[in-house]
């Protein structure tokens, strides 16, 4: 077995975006923590990890800002390294782009590929200067070849190294060798926190094979692939073991788990297996797609006592033009059959969706048919963004003629009609005894205040009950006594 031995630094990482970023950068926390690295501020550091998001304008240009000031702050430090993770990497091509732009980036990494760190670090970092560094070059077998089509070899990576082309900053270990055809999802196994959060993020289907006309992940983040049941049971055992009583199962299009594995898994077998790990308490998982959550998937989810009753389901619009213009792939009746569907088979289920206004071309009618869907379906929760043009999508060619005033607007008037339906469904919850896993504790004038969620995934505050010294990842009853449009509140009662 090769041991690595690397002098211990100070990292920093800055993390945007879904679940899915945050879970990786956990990952990579606990790699860096292991390697006896230190967490501390961005300006401390000697490792500024950025782990971005590409899916709206704005985090990008946050991510763009950051790395202009980390370029002024390389030019006065030379122990600085600068890596770039997330959704802004994504093809050979965006890569050399990106690092043409800023080449004091020094290592582009996408989470698969994390199992590099160690050896990155050994090579490019010295806790003296940074003076002799070697430059790294990637040398690839098949360049021409996308980086989403690759498997990685399990063995330890090695860097092609090379002086001639200083300022080269691409760094890709050359164990990585790509095999057209064959996509494997692969995260880095021995990342694993030693004390897990008592919710964890478990990502099982990564990448996404939608074509969504607004979207820019299948582009960032590739195919569909799963990871191996045998790989997530062994990691959520070892999430339980260290703390984690919550798993949050993650995928672009979550249902989609399996359907690339060879004997065809899907979901719910999965929680099934999940099911039997002792000490876990509850499962939920995200982000739905209506056309692959089957009637058997359904059922068999609800018979599961662990897996909780609410479902993210991204509708984007409400209109069947806008549907088919945003390319979905499903039409409004279909979708409207599913949620039918759903609660009709998994009762007290939840529901929360995603809403895009002002996406290119939307009529003043169109809109009102997002209002009218929102009202008739009446979710729990809706997450709502106005449409930013993402570059090298299909709606990027397209006019984004929606004025900024008028896409605001609509927002706006998503939050209001979706603030009354909430506070409203939120009344039925007053009176009721409810289970809240604690998530957080926040004191306020001496008084413990707890934060956590139901199974239905809203969020609960109480205070904490006298002569208890509760815990996150503890469970506590709470009778609710008011509820708003954006969570319960009531006080914990005795068993
Ligand atoms: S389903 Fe559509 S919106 Fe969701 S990640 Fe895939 S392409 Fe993007």
């Amino acid at each position: 077995m090769t041991t690595i031995s690397i002098p211990h630094g100070k990292y920093h990482i800055w993390t945007v975006g879904c679940q899915m970023n945050q879970a990786d950068s956990q990952r990579i926390q606990t790699m860096l923590d292991e390697l006896g690295w230190e967490e501390t501020s961005m300006e401390q550091a000697n490792l500024v990890v950025l782990n971005t998001c590409s899916v709206r304008q704005a985090p990008e240009e946050k991510a763009h800002n950051l790395l202009a000031n980390l370029r002024r702050a390389k030019n006065d430090r030379s122990d600085l390294l600068v890596a770039l993770m997330g959704c802004m990497i994504g093809n050979q091509k965006t890569i050399d782009a990106l690092g043409k732009r800023y080449p004091h980036i020094d290592l582009f990494m996408k989470v698969e590929h994390a199992d590099i760190l160690p050896r990155f670090l050994e090579e490019r970092w010295t806790p003296i200067s940074g003076a002799g560094c070697l430059d790294i070059d990637f040398m690839p077998d098949h360049p021409e070849d996308s980086v989403d089509e690759i498997s990685i070899s399990p063995t330890v990576p090695t860097f092609a190294t090379s002086t001639d082309r200083a300022g080269k900053r691409t760094v890709l270990p050359m164990a990585i060798t790509p095999k057209p055809g064959e996509r494997v999802a692969h995260y880095p196994t021995k990342i694993e926190p030693a004390q897990a959060s008592p919710t964890a993020w478990l990502p099982i289907v990564l990448g996404c094979n939608k074509v969504c006309t607004y979207c820019i992940v299948p582009y960032r983040r590739g195919r569909e692939r799963s990871r191996p049941m045998e790989e997530l049971m062994v990691e959520a055992r070892s999430l339980v073991a260290k703390g984690a009583r919550e798993l949050t199962l993650l995928g672009q299009t979550v249902e989609a788990y399996g359907l690339d594995l060879p004997d065809k898994p899907d979901l719910a077998d999965l929680m099934a297996n999940l099911s039997d790990i002792d000490g876990l308490a509850r499962i939920r998982f995200m982000t739905s797609y209506p056309r692959h959550m089957t009637d058997s998937m359904i059922e068999r989810m609800a018979h599961l006592p662990k897996v909780c009753e609410h479902l993210n389901i991204p509708v984007q619009s409400g209109d069947e033009n806008m549907l088919k213009r945003m390319k979905r792939g499903y039409s409004l009746d279909e979708y409207v059959e599913r949620i039918d569907r759903v609660r009709e088979l998994w009762p007290n289920i939840t529901l929360s969706t995603d809403v895009i206004v002002g996406f290119c071309g939307e009529t003043e009618e169109e809109f009102q048919h997002t209002l009218d869907l929102l009202a008739k379906i009446r979710f729990d929760v809706v997450h709502v963004a106005a449409y930013s043009v993402r570059p090298g999508t299909v709606a990027s060619r397209w006019e984004d003629d929606v004025p900024l005033a008028e896409k605001k607007r609509r927002l706006h008037a998503v939050e209001d009609v979706q603030g009354k339906i909430a506070f409203e469904l939120n009344q039925s919850y007053v009176g009721k005894v409810e289970e809240v896993m604690v998530e957080d504790i926040n004191t306020t004038h001496d008084q413990r205040q707890l934060k956590g969620r139901n199974r239905a995934n809203k969020l609960v505050f109480c205070p904490e009950p006298e002569g208890r010294f509760i815990q996150a990842g503890e469970f506590v009853q709470v009778r609710i006594e008011r509820a708003t449009a954006w969570s319960l509140q009531g006080d914990a009662v005795a068993l």
